[in-house]
């Protein structure tokens, strides 16, 4: 799989963390976009909920996006992703993230 550098535009290899070319971090780079995903709508439980939301962690942490718009409802969905990403910032996965002011119901998760 091929990634493109976003500072010079070449394109190299995903496993690659910084540029071959220009030297930029590649895996720093983000473009500022969100990427929203529901994880809470569709009947999931919690255990099926908190996998969903690692694998769409995983997958935006090698796209561009900057941050990730974790939709979580209300209930306990949502206290249980708060308590995995606390950890997972701790791991140092993601930069941070918070309950959005005016929709608690949706996490913004910042990856880079
Ligand atoms: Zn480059």
């Amino acid at each position: 799989m091929q990634q493109t550098c976003l500072n010079c535009g070449m394109s190299v290899n995903e496993t690659m963390r910084s540029c071959p070319k220009c030297d930029n971090a590649l895996n720093l780079q983000h473009d500022g976009s969100t990427i929203t995903v529901d994880i809470a709508h569709q009947g999931e439980r919690v255990s099926e909920a908190l996998r969903k939301m690692q694998s769409e962690i995983d997958l935006a942490r090698k796209d561009v996006a900057m941050c990730i718009r974790l939709v979580v409802g209300s209930g306990l969905i949502r206290d249980e992703v708060l308590l995995v990403l606390r950890d997972l910032e701790f791991r140092g996965d993601i930069k941070g993230f918070e309950s959005e002011p005016f929709n608690a119901g949706a996490v913004l998760v910042k990856l880079k």
